[in-house]
């Protein structure tokens, strides 16, 4: 089984997306979040970005030779229990992630397509080359709602149009999909998990504060660290709910007015 060895007691987790030098969301909290459900994190700088803790001010791509020249070396070492992508900016850098990731590896699949500062961190073709070429490898995908609707297409309302949207991207080939309820007007923090035995909802605590930056990469993060260290991608899945929910629950208030995301609580 390549998820870790639990003889030798480390299992190993690989983040695949974007650095945030704030540290509060992107490859930085990915890092946080894997140490903190005790997997040894590591990461590929698939894209840069400058931002603090107000605005994204530029982004940055990385050479998608380059993207492929780190993941080789990791795999020459280690027995990667499970991957997860986050910000991969464009086509190219998608197309370079997934050229470059084994077929049998699992993978948890962030479709990170908008800073909550609305700053966009991947571009048209990106996202086509996302639906194309790595959902459909996915071993889970979770989308939030304002990106489970672009991807799909479909106008996400109520509860039934949330599971029709599952439904889209199981079609495309994922294994799983957990669509993010936390952007909800309606049953608010409840996130729907769908795989090809059903439908499960994994509820949420509801909480005063509206921006919380990295909610997203924490939780893929912690579902791939979770599978990293053998939980089934169900269980693994309603484990991240959890932990994200303490996460939330005691978000870091790092500027004035401005929340985000706690692993280490
Ligand atoms: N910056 C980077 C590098 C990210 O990977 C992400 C992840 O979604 C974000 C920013 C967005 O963070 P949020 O939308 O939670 O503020």
């Amino acid at each position: 089984k390549s998820a870790g060895d639990p003889l030798k007691g480390v299992a190993f987790a690989v983040s695949v997306a974007g650095s945030d030098p704030s540290a509060g969301a992107g490859l930085q909290v990915d890092l946080k979040t894997m140490t903190a459900c005790g997997v040894w994190g590591m990461t590929v700088v698939a894209a840069l970005t400058a931002q603090n803790a107000n605005h994204v001010t530029s982004t940055a791509s990385v050479e998608p030779e380059f993207i492929g020249q780190q993941i080789a070396a990791l795999e020459e070492d280690f027995p990667i229990g499970c991957y997860k992508t986050g910000m991969l900016k464009n086509a190219e850098t998608v197309r370079a992630v997934a050229r470059s990731l084994p077929e049998d590896r699992e993978l948890v699949i962030d479709p990170v397509l908008l800073a909550t500062r609305e700053y966009r961190l991947l571009d048209e073709g990106g996202e086509r080359e996302l639906v194309e070429s790595l959902i459909p490898r996915a071993s889970v995908v979770t989308p939030n709602l304002p990106e489970a609707k672009v991807l799909s297409g479909i106008d996400i309302v109520d509860a039934a149009s949330m599971e029709e949207a599952a439904s889209w991207f199981l079609d495309l080939g994922a294994k799983s999909v957990v669509i993010k309820g936390g952007h909800a007007d309606f049953r608010k923090a409840t996130d729907v998990f769908a795989d090809k035995n059903g439908t499960v909802l994994l509820h949420g605590n509801v909480y005063p504060l509206e921006d919380v930056h990295g909610s997203g990469c924490c939780f893929a993060s912690a579902i791939a660290s979770h599978i990293a260290l053998g939980y089934p991608v169900r269980e693994a899945c309603a484990e991240a709910k959890l932990f994200v929910d303490g996460a939330i629950r005691y978000a870091v208030e790092y500027a004035p007015g401005r929340f985000t995301m706690n692993p280490g609580w």
